[in-house]
């Protein structure tokens, strides 16, 4: 069908009207355009393709509007259109401008050359948590998402938000999706690009996992040696290197398929700078989660294993605010500030014999460092800030940890005088006193 043309109408089924300001893009299945509701600007989808069951599929959009969306982080639908010329549409809210797309932040700059990048590594994992946990609680909804790919999301670089649209596809999980979606090659999960499966919340998992590769390595996970090698793609190799055969590039069993020099370089330089923990969750993700979806990183996995990168990849100098990494620091030279050249001893850490499911837990309490509700209160919250590192302003060696819950926590000296730490009290850091939050305890180690 043709475009429509600015200042067409389009009956809404609720009520009102839907009037088309302008073409905002075109997609594998339709035309989005700017419209305006009552007033207001939003975004209009309208099908262009022929949807594999266009009945169930409006209706499925509609079960999804009187349901509302699973967190803020989805551009939902709101309105179903009228049908027009044999199809319809749905309308979402517009993305706002401070957000930036995928493909943007992989390639580093914009389509019009303009340099992106996040403001912070602190940024970049917030953005990952925000997009992993958008999704758990979607998948808590007991629906799938289906057709997860670099197209339909955006981040905010500066607060680490995340929005995803696209959500038309979202299907109770186990359904067949009736618009007809398989995903997008390289996001797929293979057992979908064999037709072995359809689209799932497990099939989600191995895409997100494919997301979250490409932030952090800016490479494909399935892209090494082997696809390379090839003179030109054919449908069956694709099939193969995909589907039947995949090989992750850093599969420890498996050393066929690494990422080549001068080729692949993103991948061989950052893969190194990550801890193993983080390197072992892809590799269970792509290559034992690839032939066996359910023992797949859970998007419930992801969130832990972000959490515990944020705790432990670097510190902010207290001077410059320059990001030092911790992976590589020898411990007894301590931590030098490659920006200003300040000098600081090692931190110690906050250690829990248990905390997100890893045994002897441990946070840097370095100055700045913040702790979350998932550190202090036993819960999953990773956004709540409950306690900071800070440094005494009179003496800049003594360290404590400050108490922003609001609650009362307990602390216990190494001569085994214990005291309370009201809200807003500190934490002397040193070895051996041990600590109880609200809802856990640990104790600082050297
Ligand atoms: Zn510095």
């Amino acid at each position: 069908m043709a475009e429509f043309t600015p200042g067409t109408k389009i009956g809404l089924t609720d009520s009102g009207h839907a009037e088309i300001v302008k073409t905002l893009g075109q997609g594998g299945q339709g035309i989005v355009y700017e419209v305006m509701v009552s007033g207001k600007p939003y975004a209009l989808k309208w099908y262009t393709c022929k949807l594999k069951d266009a009945k169930t599929f409006r209706a499925t959009i509609q079960d999804n509007i009187k349901n509302g969306p699973p967190c803020d982080k989805f551009l939902w639908p709101l309105y179903l259109t009228e049908e027009k010329a044999g199809s319809f549409g749905y309308i979402m809210d517009l993305f706002s401008s401070d957000y930036t797309d995928f493909p943007a932040i992989l390639n580093a700059k914009d389509k019009n050359g303009n340099r992106v990048s996040f403001k912070s590594t602190e940024i970049m994992i917030l953005a990952a948590l925000n997009l992993v946990n958008a999704f758990r609680e979607l998948h808590r909804q007991g629906l799938s998402y289906q057709d997860l790919n670099d197209g339909n999301f955006r981040i905010n670089l500066k607060t680490g938000d995340v929005l995803i649209c696209d959500n038309d596809n979202v299907t109770p999980d186990g359904d067949m999706n009736s618009g007809g979606v398989g995903g997008k090659p390289g996001y797929m999960a293979p057992e979908i690009v064999t037709g072995k499966a359809h689209p799932s919340e497990r099939t989600d998992c191995h895409s997100l996992a494919v997301v979250l590769f490409k932030l952090f390595f800016r490479h494909s996970p399935l892209q090494g040696a082997e696809y390379e090698r090839l003179p030109c793609m054919t449908e069956k190799k694709e099939l193969e290197l995909f589907g039947t055969k995949p090989v992750f590039i850093y599969d420890p069993d498996d050393e066929s398929n690494r990422p080549v020099a001068g080729v692949h370089n993103n991948a061989i330089k950052l893969w190194p700078l990550f801890p193993p923990f983080f390197q072992e969750a892809f590799i269970r993700a792509f290559a034992q989660g690839m032939k066996n979806p359910q023992i797949r990183e859970t998007d419930n996995e992801w969130q832990k294993v972000l959490v515990r990168l944020r705790d432990t990849l670097f510190v902010n100098c207290p001077s410059c605010g320059r990001e030092i990494p911790l992976t590589k620091i020898d411990k007894t030279a301590g931590i030098k500030c490659g920006g200003c050249n300040s000098a600081y001893s090692y931190p110690r850490l906050l250690t829990y014999a248990s905390l997100l499911n890893v045994k002897d837990y441990y946070v840097p309490l370095f100055p700045g460092k913040k702790l979350y509700a998932c550190h202090t209160n036993s819960n999953d919250d990773y956004s709540a800030i409950t306690g900071e590192v800070v440094m005494n302003k009179n003496n800049p060696t003594l360290w404590g940890i400050k108490n922003l819950s609001g609650d009362t926590w307990k602390m216990t000296a190494p001569d085994g005088v214990a005291k309370d730490i009201p809200p807003n009290g500190a934490i002397p850091i040193g070895a051996g006193v041990t600590v109880q939050f609200t809802g856990t305890g640990g104790s600082i180690a050297e």
